[in-house]
């Protein structure tokens, strides 16, 4: 079995390389949920859905959302919050079409009938014929803080979407992980696998949750001879998103050093892109095994010849 820790989209990317050589059923993937939040009233889950939309063809061109929308509904809430106070008015910035909307009617109410979210994320996969195991990394709440330069604190959606990730970041907490249990399925997930993937996800936004969860965290260090990173940095900028100025603001190297710097605990071999080769000694000096390969998923063929290439990037016994 292969186990995927995953973001949104840098990880559906990889991971629609990664079914065009292996079966399905033989994959598990470990989701954040640090970005999931409540608009409307309805339960958000941006990462898990980004990679189902995505493994069954059906995302929107914007990489996230669904295909084929039609926004009727955002358009008779946005009509109806003209006169609501100003938090109430999220319809100006984030965007959800009636397609997409119809995941969160469904997802809400599962939860409140009592179904925890690894079991509407199973309901929500097989209704799409999705043969890999999505699992969120916790069924409890953690919530992604980002703390700004002038000392405010926000959430990931209001700096992600809101703030366009454009406004310098001091610090991040996981608001609930001390408290948050690792699910059950993550956590099998990870101590069983042959092979281990950490996808090129935002590394402090997308696999820092991931690792903010203690029993998760401990089980993946005990995995590290198993565990491959893919960087999603390449030649010090992030493909998409914030990554490479998010983690100068805190301090990190932003390049492939310092994906590994920040990883070196949890994975033990990292597939870097070619562009990146000069950098095989820092890397190879923090006890990395490396493999230097074309790294960027721009059609689905590189995806794959990047699965192919992950799959065969040798581990320790
Ligand atoms: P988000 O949750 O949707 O922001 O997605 P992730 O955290 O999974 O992915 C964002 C990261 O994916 C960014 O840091 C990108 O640099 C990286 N990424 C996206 N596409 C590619 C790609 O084709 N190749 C590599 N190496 N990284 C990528
Ligand atoms: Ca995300």
């Amino acid at each position: 079995m292969i186990t995927v820790l995953a973001g949104g989209v840098g990880a559906a990317r990889f991971l629609s390389g990664l079914i065009q050589i292996e079966k399905p059923e033989n994959i598990r993937v470990v989701v954040n949920t640090g970005d999931d939040f409540i608009l409307h009233g309805l339960y958000i889950c941006p990462d898990i859905d980004t990679i189902r939309y995505t493994l069954t063809n059906d995302v929107g061109s914007q990489g996230w959302g669904r295909s084929n929308e039609t926004w009727h509904a955002l358009g008779e809430l946005k009509n109806l919050a003209q006169h609501a106070p100003e938090r109430s008015r999220a319809t100006d910035w984030f965007a959800l079409g009636d397609r997409d909307i119809a995941t969160h009617l469904y997802r809400t109410q599962r939860l409140r009938e009592g179904a925890d979210l690894t079991q509407v994320t199973g309901e929500l996969s097989q209704a799409a014929s999705l043969r890999l195991k999505l699992l969120p990394m916790t069924n409890d709440r953690v919530a992604t803080m980002l703390t700004m330069e002038d000392g405010e604190t926000i959430d990931f959606q209001e700096y992600f979407v809101k703030r366009r990730h454009a406004e310098p970041v001091m610090s991040i907490q996981f608001e609930g992980n001390r408290q948050a249990k690792a699910s059950r399925e993550a956590l099998d997930a990870i101590a069983d696998a042959e092979r281990l993937i950490i996808a090129p996800s935002n590394p402090v936004l997308s696999i820092g949750p991931l690792l903010a969860l203690p029993e998760l965290a401990a089980v993946l260090r005990s995995q590290r001879h198993r565990t491959i990173a893919i960087s999603p940095l390449i030649n010090g900028k992030a493909v998409k998103g914030p990554a490479d100025h998010l983690m100068a603001e805190l301090g990190l190297d932003s390049s492939v050093v310092g994906v590994a710097n920040y990883l070196d605990q949890y994975a033990g071999h990292m597939v870097a892109d070619e562009a990146d080769i000069d950098k095989r000694a820092s890397i190879e000096a923090l006890g990395f095994k490396t493999t230097f390969a074309p790294t960027l998923m721009s059609t689905p063929k590189r995806a794959r010849e990047l699965a192919k290439v992950v799959m065969s990037a040798t581990l320790d016994d």
